[in-house]
């Protein structure tokens, strides 16, 4: 743990294993309540002095961050591997995007306005200002360990807050590596504070419940989320919450079919589906229906399961038995009830992948309203697939989940595009694009998918009060 710029041991830890082979990589100290109640108090101690320096010294910190995790890119990425298990190209992919928040940040520090108001008295002046909302408590996941990181440090030390982060019990070692890179970078003690633990329920209690804490930040489940949430109202804390998703991608007849189909393949299945962005409903215009299929077939009998670390693996892990049970009872259910399984649709054991959590990437297609994966959301490899066939059939049923965070549309009709983009009830709408993400841009969902944005502009808005001054001159 990091507790005022001091690294803290202690003999109570918890272990972590390596997702592809169930080797153990690491022991790692277990917070408690008292640890994260004295964080806090630090984090209190030391936010006049940090909120109270200049944007530009905090810029030119978060600034040195950026560089130092660009340069340990590789590094970052081999142990993201180990831990979390995604193939090492895509560990890259997201060292490289977890750095581009502490650029944005170090860059958007410095244009966080004010603004003076006309008032309707000639002896008045209005004068608004922001700053920093004080304490911030921030629980990250495991399915971007780094990223989701820097994607909440960096605007709120960019907006002048102080931090106490707890990341996921599977996926510690990242956290302590971005907080060495922060402190490296002269983030100074007590300004950022980390406590590993193996039960989050006690952690996240004295988040909501201390009143030292103004504000919390949360990535995870829905269900999570939303108990947080409940918990911080009673202090009234400000909240961010980037929740689950349910994200329906609508490949319309005017669309190439192939095109449509390699974008689905290889959005679905990054990350092995453990993303809240990740397609759950693949809604396919019944005429392109058979090409639709065939390519994404194809593709999905070409992606190579097993050790991130080894050359050539194109998808990794799920992050524990749990996931396996889950994915598959979905998968059951939908061949039970109707679907067409087309591949996959069992965990994988040979080549010593029973000594991981593999699931075989799976195709279902015929997928009706009355299966669980038409509702539920499923956090791994499976692309469900099912017909429709027309503009406003497709936009009821893609609308219809209480889930509102990514969605994507494909087609060449330029009316249908913007129709599609106002009329999806999800904050995210990918539109021939199966990357709508970055840290230029805002990323957060409606409905019970979140709260706030993070990135982009309003990244840093989400750990800002404003303050209004009314002057009698
Ligand atoms: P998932 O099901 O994807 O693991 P979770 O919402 O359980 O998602 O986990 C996301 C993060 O929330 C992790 O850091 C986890 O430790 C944390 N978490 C889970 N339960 C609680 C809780 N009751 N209080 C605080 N944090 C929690």
């Amino acid at each position: 743990m990091y507790i005022n710029g001091e690294w803290i041991k202690s003999d109570k830890t918890f272990s972590v294993f390596n997702p592809a082979n169930g080797e153990q990589i690491a022991e790692v100290t277990d917070g408690s309540k008292a640890d994260a109640a004295r964080a806090i108090d630090i984090a209190a101690d030391a936010f006049p002095n940090w909120s109270a320096s200049t944007s530009y010294e905090r810029s030119a910190k978060l600034y040195q961050a950026y560089k130092l995790m660009t340069e340990r890119q590789t590094e970052l990425a081999e142990l993201m591997t180990k831990e979390q298990g995604k193939p090492l190209k895509a560990a890259m992919n997201e060292v490289k995007y977890a750095a581009d928040f502490l650029l944005w940040f170090a860059e958007e520090a410095k244009r966080v306005y004010g603004e003076t108001i006309p008032s309707a008295r000639s002896d008045q002046r209005f004068l608004v200002r922001k700053q920093a909302v004080g304490v911030v408590a921030a629980v990250t996941p495991w399915n971007y360990p780094v990223s989701m990181i820097t994607r909440k440090v960096a605007p709120a030390l960019a907006a002048g807050c102080t931090i106490v982060l707890k990341p996921a019990e599977s996926t510690p070692l990242c956290a302590i590596a971005v907080f060495k890179i922060l402190e490296e970078a002269g983030i100074p003690a007590g300004v950022i504070n980390l406590i590993t633990a193996s039960n989050p329920k006690p952690i996240g209690e004295e988040f909501c419940t201390n009143p030292k804490v103004r504000k919390l930040t949360f990535t995870g489940s829905t269900a999570v989320g939303k108990k947080l949430a409940q918990d911080a109202a009673s202090q009234l804390k400000r909240v961010s919450l980037e929740l689950g998703g349910h994200a329906p991608f609508i490949v319309f007849d005017d669309a190439d079919p192939v095109h449509a189909a390699k974008g689905v393949a290889l959005v679905k299945f990054l990350n092995s589906g453990q993303a809240c962005i990740s397609p759950n409903r693949i809604f396919v215009q019944r005429s392109i229906m058979e090409p639709f299929l065939i390519t994404l077939g194809e593709r999905i009998k070409k992606l190579k399961a097993g050790d991130g670390m080894q050359e050539g693996i194109t998808i990794g892990p799920l992050v524990n038995q749990q996931a396996i049970v889950k994915v598959d009872k979905q998968v059951q259910d939908a061949v039970k009830n109707g679907a067409t399984l087309h591949c996959g649709g069992q965990r994988l054991t040979d080549n010593n992948l029973d000594k991981g959590h593999f699931y075989a990437p799976t195709l279902l297609s015929e997928v009706t309203k009355d299966m669980l994966i038409y509702r539920e959301e499923t956090f791994g490899p499976v692309a469900p697939v099912i017909a429709f066939d027309t503009q406003e059939e497709v936009l009821a049923m893609a609308n219809d989940t209480h889930y509102g965070l990514a969605s994507y549309v494909y087609t060449r009709d330029l009316s249908r595009a913007l129709r599609m983009f106002e009329g999806l009830q999800f904050g995210i709408v990918g539109i021939n694009d199966i990357n709508p993400t970055s840290a230029a841009a805002p990323f957060g969902g409606m409905k019970e998918s979140g709260l706030g944005r993070e990135g982009a502009r309003e990244g840093i808005d989400e750990y800002l009060e404003t303050k209004l001054g009314g002057i009698s001159i």
